[in-house]
């Protein structure tokens, strides 16, 4: 038996940071939404009990490092399952790049063996086992858009924001997550988004407002560490991006805009300078999609 899983990366329409905790994670204020640039996880059943994974990227991980890989040991540990999974993961998510491409593997991983090992796992029950992969998989386990609080795995529901393309660029650098927080003084933060305005903003499907209620409060930090993503910024403005913002903690970059012939102007503008660009929508659905 075989069953395949979508896995949507999700950009930051928000980042804030309110405060270092005690226990070294940050405590965070984000809105993030799904995006339809997927990775497909396929998990074939295995008797013999075993956990196999096979990426379609050789430079991806495939043990214990692989999020999936952990979704799965957890899992069957958990609840003592007998069985086992073969997993392949497709990778078409650019890795490192602010996506949260192996969150959502790991998400899509929990969805998938729910029904694989046939669980009964309510979605709710999916994302607290998630929170012990990392912060942003109880949101992947969701998908569609929400505010995130906590450490990330405090997940309110939002609604679909007003339609528009999205164009995501990455330019050729990984960015380490630990790395950018590691270099964050939360003290020193003064462009703090304004989260409460983006929430009315999707409330009223308000493109304009959305547009000028995007931040992040790591983006300076990844453009202090890499000029090019100004650069891709920059080149975005220019060429008539309604709004712009880096997602994660980056490299990669986004454009929002509402005019198609926009899109193809700013996209051409773009691959003369990256080769990953991307032109996606944004996922109105609030659950992953299982294909097969
Ligand atoms: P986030 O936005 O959640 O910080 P990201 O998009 O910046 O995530 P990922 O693509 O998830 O970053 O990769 C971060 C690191 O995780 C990489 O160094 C990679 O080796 C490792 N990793 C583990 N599992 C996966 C996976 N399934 N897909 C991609 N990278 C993975």
């Amino acid at each position: 038996m075989r069953i395949s899983v979508k896995a949507p990366a999700k950009i930051n329409l928000t980042l804030d940071v309110l405060a270092k905790r005690p226990d070294g994670y940050h405590e965070v204020e984000m809105v993030m939404t799904t995006v339809d640039l997927a990775d497909r996880v396929d998990l074939t059943l295995r008797e013999d009990g075993e956990i196999t994974l096979d990426c379609s990227a050789s430079f991806v991980p495939d043990d214990i490092r692989n999020h999936a890989y952990k979704a799965a040991v957890l899992m069957k540990e958990r609840y003592q399952v007998r069985q086992g999974v073969h997993m392949y993961i497709d990778k078409q998510i650019p890795v490192a790049a602010g996506l949260a491409g192996g969150s959502s593997d790991a998400a899509a991983t929990l969805r998938g063996l729910n029904q694989l090992w046939k669980l009964g796992l309510t979605t709710d029950e999916l994302a607290v086992l998630g929170a012990e992969i990392g912060s942003d998989v109880p949101f992947c386990v969701y998908g569609g858009t929400a505010l995130a609080k906590g450490r990330g795995e405090r997940i309110t529901h939002l609604g679909t924001p007003a339609p528009c393309w999205i164009i995501l660029a990455k330019p050729p650098v990984g960015v380490s997550t630990p790395d950018v927080y590691g270099n964050l003084r939360v003290q020193e933060i003064t462009n703090h988004p304004p989260t409460k305005q983006m929430l009315q903003a999707i409330e009223r499907q308000d493109f304009s407002l959305m547009c000028h209620s995007l931040g992040n409060v790591l983006e300076n930090v990844t453009l202090s560490m890499h000029p090019q993503v100004r650069q891709i910024k920059e080149l975005m403005i220019s060429s008539g991006a309604d709004g712009v913002l880096m997602s994660g903690s980056g490299p990669t970059v986004f454009a929002l805009v509402q005019k198609e012939a926009k899109v193809h102007r700013i996209y051409n503008a773009l691959r003369g300078f990256v080769k990953d660009v991307y032109v996606v929508r944004m996922l109105g659905a609030s659950e992953g999609e299982v294909l097969a």
